[in-house]
């Protein structure tokens, strides 16, 4: 076994890890950067952001070609076929293009060397890196651990049998299933079943919770779940999965709901009921390191119970976003070496539900508002009327502006629209920078586009004033 030593070792090459060890080599620290699987990009590039939006986009793209006699266009079929090789084909051409990219990236770093194999603690100081050419010992100065989050399992008897899939399994699926049950109606649940939906699977959502979508903007949660049902994905909230077995090919799902028994069979099972840190086998019992089942436990600059081991990204817990994950290893490099670090607070973070229509959100909703003490005040518009909302044939759903009833500053912003991905730019730009009512009144939004929704919705709840 060979021993090399370093400055900084990152373990973990995904949206956390890869920008935080690419930055601090970037200013000439020697760091290694430790990724288990075969390329970099992490959960988000190879089993989450990234596929479940390719498949998304084919699935748009489908519902589209369904609708596109209303735009006067023919010679569409009533039912688009869906060609499964050539979309998991184009999947896997992004994929590996976005990975390669990166690695191509980091190694024109020369202080920074990128090991494939996967990473274990020995003591506070050194790690052994096992990987395909046998096994290395690094000793470090500093370490961070990237390590993201992994699927919760599903414990119910039968949870084990073949057909009941994560949704890094549902991700590499050959081909669309004609039928599904999703358990679990959090935000990975609804996307996967509207998408799977929109390419034809018949799909029902089972939530034990008396609500889908917990923390998100209620009435735009409650809006959502009126859509998917009366889109055809019955939701069925409130229910306890028992049990799973095998009926013949499919799957039955059995669960109890108000008192009763009921049962539903699908050809596929997706058990999406949360993610968990992902620490095992990493050999945090060898140092000081701290943890339970939400996430390593880190102080407000991410560093943990050892003085020189920090942690970020999904390893540390909720949120849990790609987005966010990169925010703070960003701010993690700047305070490793020493220079300014702004590390990114809670209540300014932004992130869409690729539901049909999108959810956006940016900031605090009303109810997270409130139990922080503040009052505040929350203007409405709604999509129905709005020109780029009907333009594209999808003029319906809501935005909500939380602002503070003393100064009118922006606290969050909540949009149920198709489009709404691409509105929460502004938004979190509004949010994070103390913007007012006055100041989305005030902003020229171009017209035709969704943007214009923010002026005008401000300037309704200003009566006209900017
Ligand atoms: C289905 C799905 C859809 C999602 N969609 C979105 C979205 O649209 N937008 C969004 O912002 N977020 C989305 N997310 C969440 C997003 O993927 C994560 O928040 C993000 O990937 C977290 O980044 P990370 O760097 O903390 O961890 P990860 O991306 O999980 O990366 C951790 C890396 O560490 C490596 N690793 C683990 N253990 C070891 C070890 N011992 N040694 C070496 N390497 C190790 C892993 O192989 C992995 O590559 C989605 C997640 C899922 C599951």
């Amino acid at each position: 076994m060979k021993t090399m030593t370093t400055d900084i070792v990152v373990i973990g090459g995904g949206p956390g890890g890869t920008p935080l060890a690419m930055g601090a080599a970037k200013a000439g620290r020697q760091v290694v950067l430790v990724e288990a699987g075969a390329g970099l990009g992490g959960t988000c590039l190879f089993h989450g952001c990234i596929p479940s939006k390719i498949f998304r986009e084919s699935a748009m793209l489908r519902y589209r070609l369904e609708r596109a006699r209303r735009f006067g266009i023919g010679g569409v079929g009533d039912r688009p076929t869906v060609d499964w090789a050539t979309v998991e084909r184009r999947k896997r051409t992004i994929l590996s293009g976005r990975s390669d990219a990166a690695l191509a990236k980091a190694r024109t770093l020369p202080s920074l060397t990128v090991r494939f194999g996967s990473a274990r603690f020995l003591d506070p100081h050194r790690i052994v890196i096992e990987g395909a050419d046998g096994a290395d010992e690094l000793r470090f100065e500093k370490a961070v651990i990237a390590t993201g989050s992994v699927s919760r399992k599903l414990n119910v008897p039968g949870s084990e049998l073949p057909g009941i899939l994560s949704s890094e399994e549902l991700l590499s699926v050959e081909r669309v299933p004609s039928s599904m049950v999703v358990i679990g109606g959090g935000p990975i649940g609804v996307e996967m079943a509207q998408i799977f939906s929109l390419l034809g699977t018949k799909v029902t959502i089972l939530e034990a919770l008396p609500s889908i979508l917990g923390p998100v903007d209620r009435s735009l949660a409650r809006r959502l779940g009126e859509i998917l049902v009366r889109d055809g994905i019955p939701v069925h909230t409130g229910v306890k999965v028992e049990r799973i077995e095998a009926a013949g090919d499919l799957r039955r799902v059995q669960y109890s709901s108000g008192g009763r028994t009921e049962s539903l069979e699908a050809e596929l099972v997706l058990a999406v009921v949360g993610r968990s840190p992902n620490v095992e086998g990493l050999g945090l019992e060898k140092t000081a390191v701290q943890f339970d089942a939400k996430g390593v436990k880190v102080d407000a600059r991410l560093k943990t119970a050892e003085p020189h081991i920090w942690a970020a990204g999904d390893v540390v817990g909720q949120p849990m976003f790609a987005h966010w994950a990169t925010a703070q290893a960003q701010a993690l490099a700047a305070h490793l070496l020493d220079r300014p670090a702004v590390f990114p607070r809670a209540e300014h973070n932004s992130a869409v539900i690729f539901s049909h229509p999108e959810l956006g959100m940016a900031g605090l909703t009303e109810e997270g508002a409130r139990e922080r003490g503040w009052d505040v005040e929350v203007a409405e518009y709604s999509y129905a009327s709005d020109a780029r909302a009907q333009i594209a044939d999808e003029a319906e759903g809501l935005l909500r502006i939380v602002y503070r009833s003393d100064n009118a500053t922006i606290v969050g912003v909540h949009a149920l629209v198709e489009g709404a991905a691409d509105l929460m730019g502004e938004a979190a730009l509004a949010v994070a920078t103390g913007a007012k009512l006055g100041d989305f009144a005030r902003a020229i939004h171009p017209h035709p586009t969704l943007t214009e929704s923010f002026g005008i919705c401000a300037s309704a709840a200003l009566g006209g004033r900017k």
